[in-house]
Order: structure tokens, then sequence, then C-alpha cells
């Protein structure tokens, strides 16, 4: 099994301490499987090269490892897509209570079909926008821990994100380059919705190297109700001005 499974891969779970049993890289090969065929008929993921959907998509979201990583979570992952970094870490972490939020339906339909195949249980799918689910009492501050990879710049994700966490829970938004401003405006924003920055890990894995971390944000209280506001108003107009 591990043939299939390049090196660098394999490497950064070295450097992740993390180690993962022969089903878990079973299911990782199986999903990366399902990826590059559905690949051709659906446009999923910009990413198809057989070696960085190990390490651009599952190594990458595994670093979210590296900033938080306890036995038993309730996992919120929006704009999943198709399920980075949230259904890469349910593979991982068997326990954990995962929620997929994801607006556009092929890339639910794959998520379904992969869940399926892998068997996995205690991972839900909701096809729906984040700002709206974010109202529904159900999800309302029900999570340990909430993720947005490549959806939307900091303030967004924060806006989305806080009304999912309950108090003391973490946001964790990997980002990649310069983020200079970006951090300035989500640091105003996480003040209207009362979370605050609490770490920024740099991710240095062989493959990885390009100018990663994660930007890891704590909730302090309960997010104020009138948040998230609609998505027109979130666009108009951002919390940070
Ligand atoms: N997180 C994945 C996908 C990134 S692409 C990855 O890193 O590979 C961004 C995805 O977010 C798209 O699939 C898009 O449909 C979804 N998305 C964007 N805004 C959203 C929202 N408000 N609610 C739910 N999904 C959203």
């Amino acid at each position: 099994m591990i043939d299939n499974v390049p090196r660098l891969f394999i490497d950064g779970l070295y450097q992740l301490g993390l180690q993962l049993d022969e089903q878990q890289l079973q299911q990782l090969v199986r999903y990366h499987h399902e990826l590059l065929v559905w690949n051709t008929r659906f446009n999923l993921t910009a990413i198809r090269d057989v070696e960085e959907v190990w390490l651009k998509h599952f190594l990458d979201s595994l670093t979210v490892l590296q900033a938080y990583d306890v036995p038993n979570v309730d996992l919120l992952d929006i704009g999943t897509g198709a399920g980075f970094p949230g259904l890469a870490l349910k593979i991982v972490r068997q326990r954990w209570h995962v929620t997929l939020v994801e607006a556009t339906a092929k890339k639910v339909t794959f998520l379904r079909h992969v869940i399926e195949v892998l068997q996995l249980q205690n991972v839900a799918v909701l096809h729906a926008r984040a700002e709206e689910v974010a109202h529904q009492q159900e999800y309302r501050a029900a999570f340990d821990l909430v993720t947005a990879r490549a959806v939307a710049s900091l303030a967004t994700l924060l806006e989305y994100g806080a009304p999912f966490c309950r108090s003391g829970a973490r946001m964790i938004f990997p980002k990649k380059g310069n983020v200079t401003e970006e951090l300035a405006e989500g640091k105003r924003a996480a003040a209207y919705i009362r979370a605050s920055l609490v770490a920024d890990v740099p991710v240095t894995l062989a493959g990885l190297a390009d100018g990663r971390r994660l930007l890891v944000w704590q909730q302090n209280i309960p997010c104020p109700s009138r948040f998230p506001r609609s998505g027109a108003v979130m666009a108009k107009k951002p919390l940070a001005m």
C-alpha cells in the first residue's frame, strides 16, 4: 500500500508526528483515486498532479493538527470543496465528529460518495452556504473547531466561523503568501465577533515550504446574534472597515 504513497507525504507525516495505520492509508489512497477519477468529469479541484494531491491537499490539510489536536472534537469545515481540510482530518482522526459545509452541489455529491465508499462514521455534509447555516439553532455555537481553507479573506472567514463556535473554540485558517493587510483587517473584524488571534503557526514541511501558515483564533465569548450578516451585506460592507 505504501508503494502508492509519495515519499514526501510519508516524511511529512513523520514531521507532524502522525502515525497512520494501514486502514487510514488505504482510505487516503482510495480518496485520492476517487478525486482524480471525478476530476476528469467535474472540475472539483485545480490540483490534479498525483503527488500534488498528496502534498497540497492531504498533507496540507493535516498540518491543522500542528495547531490543534485533541481526542474528541466537533469540527466544522466551511467551504470544504472536495473535502479539505475537513475530510482529510476525519480520516486521520476518526473519533472526531465532522461537519462539512459546501455550497456547490457537484462537490457535495462527491463528498457523499467518498464518505460512503470509505465507510466513515460521524461525518455530515451540508449543502448550504455557511452564512445561512450559521443562523440555525442546531449549528449555532455547536463546534470546538472551525476550519476554512482557500474560501475567503480572514475578515469574512471570521464572520462566517465565529457564530459556529462555542466559547473557547478555535478557528484555524490556513493562509499562504503575504497576508499583512488581510491580517490587520482580520484583527479588526475579530473585535466585532468577539474572537482574537492566539497563534500564527508557520508550516515548514518539505514540499509545503512556500510561506504557508496557520492563523489560529479563539472565540472568547459567544458571537453576537446579529452575525453573520447576509452574504450581500458582507460583500458590500466588510466588518473590518
Ligand atoms: N477548502 C477547499 C475548497 C476551496 S475552494 C480546499 O481548500 O481545497 C472554495 C470552496 O468554498 C468552493 O467549493 C465554494 O463552493 C465554497 N464556498 C465559498 N463560499 C461559501 C459559503 N459561504 N458557504 C459554503 N461554501 C462556500
